[in-house]
């Protein structure tokens, strides 16, 4: 099953199988060759201590027994840095219900129009936030260059109002709330799946010069870290559900194109992530339960949109399967994706050591199962592209946000 992914094709796994079983071999022998080599220097040092008058003769030897021995351990090191790096460039196991390397299907709409949704240049989210005075990009572009904004007025209120009602609704779906750290260890950074590089060696997240860190892409990469060397309490109902809020950095340095004004695709934003440690058997059903969290949340919110069963091919490295949520934006013209979920299986917690204690005491690895909650600027967009009325120069606000906008109703 994993070859059928994009990310590596069937040559490209057999090449790597292929290595791997050589540099298994080769492992093998460099560690025979330590043995012998360590074998041959205890017996000279032994023959030395019986007779002291063969130490100049036998010491050169030793001396260079020494170095073949330091020259092997060299070797050895490599081979298993390299052999770590391969394993972890695979990607995880494949569901077989994500469909192959093909048309992604849509399994549930949300609010799903009688007709279809027109494309409306004049809704453009960039045009009617600036007309209401809740962005500032020309200030952000001086500030910080291309894909960054100032949230002004409502704007930033909305970011905010967005944020309390997914958490106030995680909360009430017993998550635990966490506000994490926006720095991680590249370690750790490594071990959920994100790479400083992709595949096509661009940038993908932003590290720290001369340390060990890098800002994080999501806060599923500082809440998955909790169970680093961990052994999570599972409680009776087999998961451990929390709600981390964060700010999520982007280098996006290979997406271009049209995404590049506004709020569609930026380089830092707030995001509100779902994520869950679950005994193996139950990771399927709690994918299920992130979904339909996400569908209560957006439908709450009156947006149009469609869950996707993502094709195996937009998986990514570490999702055994994955649903996508698109919201209708008319100023685009499109849908855009707005949300994900992704069961992740062992892929993390072998990577990350997490493990938890089964019913007859032995440890397991957990799965690990994250959901976005609210990604705040795409959801932004969504809704001031669907809610803006051009007679009245009014955003609606949608009943559910209502109370987390000081009872505004329109902006
Ligand atoms: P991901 O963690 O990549 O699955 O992204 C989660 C959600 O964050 C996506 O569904 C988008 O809604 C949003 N998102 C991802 N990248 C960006 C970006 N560069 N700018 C704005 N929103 C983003």
């Amino acid at each position: 099953s994993i070859k059928s992914r994009e990310l590596v094709t069937e040559k490209e796994l057999l090449t790597k199988l292929q290595n791997l079983s050589n540099q298994a071999s080769e492992i093998k022998s460099i560690n025979k060759d330590i043995n012998e080599i360590q074998q041959v220097r205890k017996s000279l040092e032994s023959e030395i201590k019986k007779n002291r008058n063969e130490l100049n003769k036998l010491l050169p030897k030793i001396t260079s027994l020494k170095d073949q021995f330091q020259d092997k351990n060299t070797l050895l090191k490599n081979l298993i840095n390299s052999v770590d790096d391969t394993l972890s460039s695979l990607p995880n196991l494949l569901n077989p219900i994500a469909p192959l390397n093909g048309t992604p299907e849509v399994v549930h709409w949300i609010n799903k129009p009688d007709i279809e949704p027109q494309a409306d240049p004049e809704r453009a989210h960039i045009e009617i936030m600036k007309k209401k005075n809740m962005i500032d990009l020309q200030s952000a572009s001086n500030t910080t260059g291309t894909s960054s904004y100032y949230l002004l007025n409502e704007g930033a209120q909305l970011e905010l109002a967005l944020i309390n009602y997914a958490v106030d609704t995680a909360r009430r779906h017993g998550f635990e709330f966490i506000i994490p750290p926006s720095l991680a260890r590249l370690e750790v950074i490594d071990a959920c799946g994100f790479r400083p590089r992709d595949m096509n060696g661009e940038k993908q997240i932003y590290a720290i010069e001369g340390q060990d860190t890098g800002l994080v892409a999501t806060a599923e990469i500082t809440l998955a870290a909790l169970g680093f060397n961990n052994i999570m309490n599972l409680k009776d109902t087999g998961v451990k559900k929390v709600v981390g809020l964060s700010r999520c950095y982007r280098a996006e340095a290979g997406a271009r194109g049209r995404d590049t004004k506004g709020l569609y695709r930026v380089h830092e934003f707030s995001k509100v992530e779902l994520f869950c440690w679950s005994k193996p058997e139950l990771s399927d059903d709690v994918l299920q339960s992130l979904k339909d969290f996400q569908i209560e949340l957006f439908t709450n919110l009156g947006l149009c949109a469609k869950v996707i069963n993502m094709p195996s091919n937009d998986l990514g490295n570490p999702a055994y399967n994955k649903y996508d949520i698109e919201a209708w934006m008319p100023g685009r013209g499109s849908f855009g994706e707005i949300s994900s979920t992704s069961n992740c299986t062992d892929y993390q917690s072998r990577r990350l050591n997490t493990r938890w204690k089964n019913e007859s005491g032995n440890l397991n690895f957990v799965h690990t199962i994250n959901g976005t909650a609210m990604a705040v600027p795409r959801v932004i967009v969504a809704l001031i592209e669907n809610n803006y009325n051009k007679e009245s120069n009014k955003i609606k606000i949608p009943l559910a946000l209502v109370p987390y906008m000081g009872s505004k109703e329109y902006i």
